[in-house]
Order: structure tokens, then C-alpha cells, then sequence
């Protein structure tokens, strides 16, 4: 890797450009992108376009080369943000984040591990013990979460199908010594269901392929995926068994890395087992009318792995108890598609619950521990967000609207962090600026999260109501409360729009694009219902690791009266704080692009990237940098940069101050009426400034 780009790279910085047009940021990214220069900045925004191949940009040398430097001094790279960070965070004791977004197989989680692996290389010089623990954690926690909360997708091999955001803490050294792993919204329908040409979780084939013959036996499970409800989908998909086994070994190394204990692990095994046969139960009618499990052996195997007595789990699945007033309970029998519901729910529960538990079995192997964690009573922390990309499927359902959601309230974010930065920073330095004109979302995240009115809130009130409300009827509530939203239209208020269908679908005209949604599920994902009797059941289990999962389960019957939280507000809950969090640090940008839909290596596929660089507002981005001030260095950064090209500052200058010597410096060049003069920094208004030293430095 070579330290200087010559121009015909393109340019580093976006903000360079000699026009901000669609076709000029097109040009210079696709210019670069097959330089390999994967990687530009806009100001401090690092743009990121997936090349799809191994480039020889990362490790051990690259790493050094960016250890210690700024921002600017070096190619743009992933390593300067995770080091502009790191700085930040240790010199200033600032809590800093980075947030990593774009649509899925963008390189938001590869970008994380770089960011990882980077932080992980450059601290605890000294190798103090308990940080290099820590270290192991923090990167192994990625295999192990990748395996219970990836699966292939037709969009991405390897996609997250939950959110993720990870605190690192550290302590007055700058060595991490504890970390914290938030897990939103894992994608639980898959459990029982993929879309064709996409898999299951990778941890179930992982476990039908890696298990050893005699530990196979023990969980009475064959090694063909084709064979389970749940796997059978994606069985075609598999990786080839080798590849599938040395996966498995390697998340098993991790977990016992991390501190999970055999019996934990076997637990985990045990787990998956239970619901892979689950999955396989079917309910059949006896002569007499009675509902029965067609197969009785497997729920013999589910009572067995998740250690539950055998009448419990027949009696879940065909029945549940009520309590009907006051401390009478009765038992009450499922019809055949109410047995099948149950069923489902459980087996995503199960799988939702152990994901769980994972996360917060890492999150307890990583809490930072001892006294020197504090500083000041307050450790100095790294946030590193990689969530969900912008969705739209040809059938958007539940998942999708509150992925998306997600995604508005992230830019809604940007663009605040963005303006107020710039904002803040003219104002420390004492300089006057204009502000630019951006499309603001705040009316598309009201929409959804509005109290009272917003669609999670009507969606609430339909699935509060006493069984009868249907979807139907939530999307005719939220056609009269959202008839005049310029964001939200549907069939009935739009007729001639064939698009939608009546009476199901509704339309959000996101920040991203149009997302047409499907209403069926809605109220169903939402209430998220599962049977008071399986959480008894399983809070009973004799396995310590699976009770631990379920803690409700202790509640008698007749106490159960208050309604669970819908999944809905539990996820606006869980933005809001994501986003308060993430607002309280000081934001590093990573924007990924995907260049093109067919995984293809160093192909950009140019309709493509536009659309992504429009709905992430990067032209914006790009004109509120420039509006202002292009650049903006610190004097001896600056001199150190240009002194060369001065009689007054080569090789060091005599003036009063490193301010005075950039004076004379620009005055020389004839350049003094672009710039202004901060406290401590240089901002140059425009990029032909920049480019004018340039020259005159290449010419020496
Ligand atoms: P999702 O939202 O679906 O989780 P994502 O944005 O996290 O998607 P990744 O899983 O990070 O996407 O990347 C998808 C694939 O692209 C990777 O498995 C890898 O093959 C390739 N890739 C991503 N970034 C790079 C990179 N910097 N160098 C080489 N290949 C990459
Ligand atoms: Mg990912």
C-alpha cells in the first residue's frame, strides 16, 4: 500500500470536487473503486464501496501505518476512523462512536470486525493479563454471534439478521477492559420460514454438520438438513460439509474462548435440537375427535433435550390453561391450527431466548471489572453500531417496517450530528457560517413513533382490542388517521394505483424510496403471543442454562394479567434510547455502499450506487461541508503539510506562532482571502485553495 495517492486516484475527499453533482461524486468513485481505493472521505465521513474480493489493505503493516497519524495523512481507510476514534476517545476522554450503515451486503459487519481488529492491534502495549482477555472476548464474541444471528440471504451470504451495537470500555491507558454487546430485533421469523434461495440461522446446519457422530445420536438428529421442517429450505444452500464443520469447530473454540462451559455448550446443542424437532411436529385428529401429535416420539425428544417431564410438553402443545376469573384455572384444548400456532411460536421463542442468552453470557464475561475501570467514576467508551441496512423485499412485512424505521431514525440522526457538528466547531473556533438546506425526515419517524396517532401506536390500540380487530381493519384505522400524511398512502386513498392491493398493502414513502407494505402479520408479530404454559414449562426445565431463559416462567397463572409489552414498542423504546445514546458521543460516519447485486467482484454497477449515494444523502453531506469550509487543519498539521513551499516556513519558520506562519505561507501563495482564521485551525473555504497547494507542493 502506498502512502500517497497520485491523482490518478481521484480524489481523497469528496469535498475536492471540482463541482458537488451526482456525476462528478459518480466519476471520482468509480475511478477510484477501480483503483482499489475502496475508500473516501467526505470531511470526516468515510465512504466505503464493497470490492468483493481480498484487497491487500489491512493487517499488522497497514495497521502501523495508520497508528498514531491523522486523519488525513494517509490514504482514506478504516483504520484512520478507528484510530481518529481511539485518539479522540484517549486525548480528550470523550466517548466517541462509530456508525456504520448501508444496505445489507454493503460491509457493515466486515467494516466492524476491520474497526475491531485494528482497536485490538494497537492497545496494551504491556500485555497486562486481563486486557488481553478481554481482547480474546471482544473478538471472538463476532464468530459466535455470527453463527447464532447470520444466515445466507439472497442478498448477502453472511447477513445480520439482528442489530447490533457493541460499547467497548476503556480505562485511563487507553486499554480496553471491558465491553458491552446490544442485540435489537433478531429476526425470529426465520426460524421457521426462509424466502427460496436463503437459509435458516448458520448455527443449525453448523450443528448438523459439525457434530460428532456419537453427540449426533445424543440429540437424535440425522446430518441431513433435508430432513427438518426448518432446515429443509435452505438444505440445498448448505456450504459443503467440510466448510460447515470447520465453522462449527471454530464458533465451539470461540464459545470455550469466551468461558462457556462444556455443559453450557451442550446445552446449546441441545437447544437447537429441540427446536429442529419441534419444527418436524405435526397434529392429527383421533377417531374421537381429540387433537393428538402425529409423531410422539418427538415430542419424547423435545421433553428429553430440553429436560422437562414428557405429559408437560404433550399437554403445552395440545392445550393451554386459562384463568377465568378470579383463582379458577381451566384447560382449554387447541383446535389443529391453534396447536400449530403454538408450536411455532415456541420454536422461535426457544431460538430467540438462546440468542439472547448468548449475548448477555458474553456481555457478562466482558463487564469491566476492578476499580481501575473508573476514571473519574466514569469509564471512556467506543461505540460501534452495525445494524440493518434499508429494506424493501417484493413483500414487506412486520420486520421490514421496523428495520426501515430503524434506518430513518439513524439518518434522522446524521443529519443532526452532522449540522451540529459543524455547527459547534465554527462556533469553538470563533467563525461565522451559513447553514445548508437538507431534506429533513423528522415527519417520516413521526409518522411511525408519533404518540397516540403514529402506526406503531395504532397498531397498538388494534392489538389491544379483544381479538376480533384484523389486519384489515388496523389498515382502515390508519387510513383515517394518515389520509392527508404526505409520507403515507395506501389503495383506498389512492385507487388507481395498481401497485398496492386493496384492503392489505400501505405505502411509506421512506427517506430511501418507496416501501409498499404488506398489513398481514402485523397485529399477529406485534402481540407476539406465546403461551403463559410454555414459559411455565421451560422456566421448570432442569437445565439451568435453558430456566435461566425464562424467568416470567415463575408466575403463577393467575397473576399473569398484565398484557406483555408489544414487540413494536419494545423496538421504539429501544431506538430511542439507541439514538440518545449514540447522540451523547461523538459520531464517526462509516457509510458502505454495495457496488452491485450480484456479489461480483470490482464490478460498479453505476444505477445502482446512485441511488445509494442519493438516499444516504451524501451529496448533502458533501455541500454542508462545503457550504461552510471545505477543510479545516490545525496550524502545524497544516504547516507541516505545505511549509515547503515557503521561503518563511522552510525548513522552520521564525514568526510569533504556527497562526502567523500559515498567514505568510497563504499570503505568498496569494490565498489569504479564502481562508479564516479559527482559534486553532485553518478553515479553507474552498476546495480549489486546497488543490492550489497541492499543486505547488507537487511542483517542488
Ligand atoms: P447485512 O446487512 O446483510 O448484514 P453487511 O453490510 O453486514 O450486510 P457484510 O456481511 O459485511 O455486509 O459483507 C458482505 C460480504 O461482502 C462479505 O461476506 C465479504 O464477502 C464481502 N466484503 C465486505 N467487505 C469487504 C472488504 N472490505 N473486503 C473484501 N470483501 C468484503
Ligand atoms: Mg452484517
Amino acid at each position: 500500500m502506498e502512502d500517497e495517492e497520485g491523482p490518478e486516484c481521484g480524489k481523497a475527499d469528496f469535498v475536492l470536487l471540482d463541482e458537488v453533482t451526482m456525476e462528478h461524486f459518480m466519476e471520482n468513485l468509480k475511478l477510484r473503486f477501480e483503483k482499489g481505493r475502496i475508500y473516501t472521505y467526505i470531511g470526516e465521513v468515510l465512504v466505503s464501496v464493497n470490492p468483493y474480493q481480498d484487497l491487500p489493505l489491512y493487517g499488522p503493516v497497514a495497521i502501523a501505518r495508520y497508528q498514531g497519524r491523522e486523519l488525513y495523512e494517509r490514504p482514506p481507510h478504516l483504520y484512520a476512523v478507528a484510530n481518529a476514534a481511539y485518539r479522540a476517545m484517549k486525548r480528550r476522554a470523550r466517548d466517541t462512536c462509530i456508525v456504520i450503515s448501508g444496505e445489507s451486503g454493503a460491509g457493515k459487519t466486515e467494516a466492524s470486525k476491520h474497526i475491531m481488529q485494528y482497536i485490538a492491534a494497537v492497545t496494551n502495549p504491556s500485555q497486562r493479563a486481563e486486557v488481553e482477555r478481554v481482547k480474546d472476548v471482544l473478538l471472538k464474541s463476532t464468530c459466535v454471534l455470527e453463527a447464532f444471528g447470520n444466515a445466507r440471504t439472497n442478498r448477502n451470504h453472511n447477513s445480520s439478521r439482528f442489530g447490533k451495537y457493541m460499547d467497548i470500555n476503556f480505562d485511563f491507558k487507553g486499554d480496553p477492559i471491558g465491553g458491552h454487546i446490544h442485540s435489537y430485533l433478531l429476526e425470529k421469523s426465520r426460524v421457521l420460514k426462509q424466502h427460496v434461495g436463503e437459509r435458516n440461522f448458520h448455527a443449525f446446519y453448523q450443528v448438523l454438520r459439525g457434530c460428532e457422530a456419537a453427540e449426533l445420536q445424543e440429540l437424535h438428529l440425522q446430518r441431513n438438513p433435508a430432513l427438518y421442517s426448518f432446515t429443509r429450505q435452505g438444505a440445498g444452500l448448505a456450504d459443503s460439509e467440510s466448510e460447515e464443520r470447520s465453522h462449527y469447530r471454530a464458533v465451539m473454540e470461540a464459545m470455550q474462548v469466551i468461558g462457556f462451559s462444556a455443559e453450557e455448550m451442550a446445552s446449546v446443542r441441545r437447544i437447537l435440537a429441540a427446536i429442529l424437532h419441534l419444527g418436524n411436529i405435526e397434529f392429527v385428529e383421533t377417531e374421537e375427535g381429540q387433537l393428538a401429535v402425529a409423531e410422539e416420539v418427538l415430542a419424547d425428544h423435545v421433553a428429553e433435550l430440553t429436560a422437562t417431564p414428557r405429559e408437560q410438553v404433550l399437554r403445552c402443545l395440545l392445550a393451554r390453561t386459562v384463568a377465568s376469573g378470579g383463582r379458577e384455572v381451566i384447560e382449554k384444548g387447541h383446535t389443529a391450527a391453534e396447536a400449530s400456532y403454538a408450536r411455532d411460536a415456541c420454536a422461535k421463542a426457544l431460538y430467540q431466548r438462546l440468542f439472547q442468552w448468548v449475548v448477555n453470557r458474553i456481555n457478562s464475561v466482558m463487564a469491566p471489572r476492578g476499580r481501575d475501570a473508573r476514571r473519574d467514576g466514569k469509564d471512556t467508551v467506543i461505540g460501534v453500531l452495525d445494524i440493518y441496512g434499508f429494506e424493501v423485499f417484493p413483500v414487506n412485512s412486520f420486520e421490514q417496517f421496523c428495520i426501515n424505521y430503524c434506518n430513518e431514525k439513524l439518518q434522522q440522526l446524521f443529519i443532526q450530528l452532522i449540522l451540529k457538528q459543524e455547527q459547534e466547531e465554527y462556533e469553538r473556533e470563533g467563525i461565522a457560517w451559513q447553514s445548508v438546506d437538507f431534506f429533513n425526515n423528522a415527519t417520516i419517524v413521526d409518522l411511525v413513533e408519533r404518540p397516540h396517532r403514529g402506526i406503531l401506536a395504532v397498531l397498538d390500540e388494534a392489538c389491544c382490542s379483544a381479538g376480533t380487530i384484523t389486519d384489515r381493519i388496523f389498515l382502515q384505522s390508519l387510513d383515517t388517521h394518515h389520509r392527508h400524511h404526505p409520507h403515507y398512502t395506501s389503495r383506498q386513498l389512492c385507487p388507481t394505483d395498481k401497485t398496492m392491493e386493496f384492503g392489505r398493502d400501505f405505502r411509506i414513502k421512506h427517506y430511501a424510496g418507496d416501501v409498499t407494505y404488506s398489513v398481514l402479520g402485523f397485529i399477529d408479530k406485534n402481540r407476539d403471543a406465546l403461551f403463559q404454559d410454555f414459559k411455565r414449562l421451560l422456566y421448570n426445565s432442569s437445565d439451568p442454562a435453558l430456566r435461566a431463559m425464562w424467568p416470567e416462567g415463575q408466575q403463577d397463572v393467575t397473576e399473569v394479567t398484565k398484557r406483555p409489552l408489544t414487540a413494536g414498542s419494545l423496538f421504539k423504546s429501544s431506538m430511542v434510547a439507541l439514538v440518545d445514546n449514540l447522540a451523547s458521543k461523538e459520531p464517526f460516519y462509516v457509510r458502505c455502499l454495495k457496488p452491485n447485486q450480484d456479489k461480483a467482484a470490482a464490478r460498479l454497477d453505476e444505477a445502482h450506487c446512485r441511488h445509494q449515494v442519493a438516499y444516504l444523502g451524501l451529496l448533502e453531506n458533501v455541500r454542508v461541508r462545503r457550504a461552510g469550509f471545505a477543510s479545516r487543519q490545525p496550524y502545524p498539521r497544516f504547516l507541516l503539510r505545505y511549509k515547503m513551499t515557503c521561503e518563511y516556513t522552510w525548513p522552520n519558520h521564525l514568526l510569533g506562532s504556527d497562526r502567523e506562519a500559515v498567514g505568510a505561507l497563504l499570503e505568498q501563495h496569494g490565498l489569504q482571502g479564502d481562508v479564516a482564521f479559527g482559534r486553532s485551525k485553518l478553515f479553507i473555504r474552498s476546495p480549489r485553495t486546497l488543490v492550489a497547494l497541492e499543486q505547488s507542493r507537487a511542483r517542488l
